[in-house]
């Protein structure tokens, strides 16, 4: 399948991985909104957080280490965790995925 998401999960295409585990992948955003901008995938393809009724909780223990994660290593106060599921919810790339975003209380930005 030529999806981008599948191939940085399969290590065919080089990314900064965060964190691994039998069925997610979690890498580092290549155009970050803040810095430990991290993006959590199943591995397995699926087009987005909506199209069955298991994946969010499959990649749910993922995401909530890779928050924790990023807390601990970047000092970080909070994260946001979003999905876009949809083109026009502005999703861009059609593999699932979860953006997980350190937030700094000194440092709150926007959103
Ligand atoms: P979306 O808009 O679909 O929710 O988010 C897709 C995200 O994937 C964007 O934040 C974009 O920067 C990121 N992205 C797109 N291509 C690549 C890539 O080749 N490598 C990495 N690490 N991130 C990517
Ligand atoms: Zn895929």
């Amino acid at each position: 399948m030529d999806c981008l998401f599948c191939k940085i999960a399969a290590g065919e295409i080089p990314s900064k991985k965060v964190y691994e585990d039998e069925v997610a992948f979690a890498f580092l955003d290549i155009s970050p909104w803040q810095e430990g901008h991290t993006l959590v995938v199943p591995k397995r393809h699926i087009a987005d957080v909506l199209a069955d009724d298991d994946v969010l909780a499959e990649i749910a223990p993922a995401v909530a280490r890779v928050g924790r994660l990023l807390i601990d290593k970047l000092g970080a106060d909070a994260c946001n965790v979003v999905s876009n599921a949809g083109a026009a919810s502005g999703q861009e790339v059609f593999h699932a995925h979860v953006h997980v975003l350190p937030r700094w209380a000194s440092n709150p930005g926007v959103g």
